[in-house]
């Protein structure tokens, strides 16, 4: 859906622009979640923990992930390709080597986009084709 302004938005973003953004992004989520739900029954009989990293620093793989491993358990690590051996504020993130030590070690592997681009926003032809 097009959107108003978007094609001369740089910094700050007009209210009324916000507002239509809120508006979009309160929908999306909305019609996502209705129409591509798979529902899930789990009976469980006691709490489940999920123990997810999204675009992980090599700490949550070697500090945390072995934390998790002398519990005996493992996390899932979502690893954006197109960031690999880079640096954020959190520290340096996963490179090519710690992909194949959390396989290696029980953990799950999470695609999470090539590029981290919001779903949304690309067209199929930049899917295929990052
Ligand atoms: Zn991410």
């Amino acid at each position: 859906m097009p959107m108003p302004n978007d094609s001369h938005m740089t910094g700050l973003i007009e209210p009324q622009v916000n507002i239509w953004r809120r508006l979009h992004g309160y929908y999306q989520r909305r019609s996502a979640s209705f129409l591509f739900r798979r529902p899930l029954v789990i009976n469980a009989q006691r709490p489940l923990i999920s123990f997810t990293f999204d675009d992980f620093p090599r700490s949550a793989l070697h500090t945390g992930g072995a934390i998790l491993n002398r519990s005996g358990l493992a996390g899932t690590y979502y690893a954006c390709l197109g960031l690999m051996g880079g640096e954020t504020a959190t520290g340096k993130l996963f490179n090519a080597d710690d992909l194949k030590i959390l396989i290696d070690r029980g953990h799950e592997l999470g695609c999470h986009t090539y590029s981290h681009c919001h779903s949304w926003v690309p067209t199929r032809g930049h899917m295929k084709n990052p």
